[in-house]
């Protein structure tokens, strides 16, 4: 591991800096789009897996089929698969993609942060442009007091509310308790927010699911998708109140854990699945006109490391995450080396927009940059390197796009 000095570091961000202020107003992106009314703005659906891995996901390469609605879609659309989250954890990983905004330039670092009020939200931006803007998140800390701004509908779970009375079954309730909810509970409150949706705009949605997070237990029908042995769920409940070293538990148990989380994802892409047929039998969503857009805000280790089930560090496992785009006429089946950030999901959401639609998007101050150009092939290479914060900012990791993942290394750690 290699650490850089203060001075380094500054150096880095100065770089980073001058590449920020490459970004641009965003004009039309021929040759990436299909012929299509110029006046019509796409609805965007950005879905957004909490702690999910990229080497997970059947379109990443996983021999596993634990996304088989994920790989159609992924079939249709343009695949990046040197994509790094800017953050370990949910807080600040998530308002830091939703703004494109370098976590450290949010000062977010815990649950009791506040987001800034004078950076811009993915919702405000969307809202200007006219869409309606609708969220449903899946943890109560991802709440309307801390990221609503911009939203006209918001849900999410919160002790007592009012759709948790629709459901009866004990799982349900136990995430009540925790103020979590499943994907199928995700998807019923996204739809109803977004029922009531003016017809007459487009619609702009993110929708947050959490399920592969750690217990891991999926709801019944869905419980031991992959795992063999089953007898762990209930006769090793020690397995889940450990959430660090992987030598306490053996090789048996730290494969169960591993097959539960692939079953967890598999059980979210069912539901995504789902949404989108939902979405498309109401006449807001459709693939063939509008765009969808998949990342994760983390990942997880699963027995790497000495640790599993753990985020809180910069390791490959847990920064490396999945992001994908598809639809609106983007070209299809396009899967892209070059190095991303989730910091430049928003700039190329609205980079897309602005070509498909000829609506004039405004100049905003990013952090992350457009990748249009990488997708319709005009550049290679879409940045020299990605910034990872460490939960806490006690840190930063750094990757460059000839950094192999090897043992423990990090690759550049800087202090702050
Ligand atoms: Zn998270």
């Amino acid at each position: 591991m290699v650490r850089l000095t203060r001075r380094n570091f500054l150096k880095a961000g100065i770089a980073v800096g001058a590449a920020t202020l490459g970004v641009s107003a965003y004009k039309y992106a021929p040759g990436i789009l299909s012929a299509r009314n110029r006046d019509e703005r796409p609805n965007v659906l950005w879905i957004t897996m909490d702690t999910t891995r990229y080497d997970r996901l059947g379109f990443n390469g996983y021999t596993r089929d634990t996304t088989p609605n994920l790989d159609k879609y992924a079939e249709q659309g343009v695949v990046f698969h040197k994509n790094y989250s800017q953050a370990p954890v949910t807080i600040p990983s998530i308002p830091s993609f939703l703004t494109s905004k370098y976590p450290k330039n949010l000062s977010l670092a815990t649950f009791f942060d506040q987001m800034p009020t004078n950076v811009l939200t993915a919702a405000q931006i969307f809202r200007s442009l006219g869409y309606n803007t609708s969220t449903a998140t899946s943890v109560s800390f991802l709440n309307r007091d801390f990221l609503g701004k911009g939203f006209d509908y918001f849900s999410s779970p919160m002790l007592g509310s009012k759709d948790r009375d629709d459901f009866k079954n004990p799982l349900a309730k136990l995430h009540a308790l925790l103020n979590i909810r499943n994907g199928e509970e995700t998807n019923y409150a996204l739809i109803d927010t977004a029922k009531n949706s003016d017809p007459d705009k487009p619609n702009f949605y993110w929708v947050h699911y959490f399920d592969a997070h750690f217990p891991y237990t999926a709801p019944e029908g869905f419980k031991f998708k992959f795992a063999k042995n089953k007898s762990f769920e209930n006769g090793k409940k020690h397995i889940y109140n450990l959430r660090s070293i992987t030598k306490l538990i053996n090789d048996e148990e730290a494969n169960f854990l591993s097959d539960q989380y692939d079953g967890q994802i598999f059980y979210v892409d069912y539901h995504i699945g789902k949404l989108l047929k939902t979405l498309e039998a109401a006449g807001k969503f459709d693939l063939n006109k509008d765009l969808l857009v998949f990342n994760a805000d983390h990942g997880d280790l699963l027995g790497e490391h000495g640790y599993y089930a753990s985020h809180h560090s910069a390791y490959e496992e847990i920064t490396h995450v999945p992001f994908m785009i598809t639809g609106a006429g983007l070209s299809r089946g396009k899967n892209l080396e070059t190095l991303t950030a989730n910091l430049d999901i928003l700039p190329t959401i609205l980079h897309i927009i602005g070509g498909n639609s000829g609506v004039n998007i405004p100049k905003f101050r990013f952090d992350g940059r457009s990748l249009v150009d990488v997708i319709n092939g005009n550049q290679t290479k879409a940045r020299d390197f990605v910034l990872t914060d460490l939960a806490n900012f006690e840190g930063c990791a750094v990757r460059d796009d000839k950094f192999v993942p090897e043992g423990n290394v990090i690759l550049t750690v800087c202090l702050f």
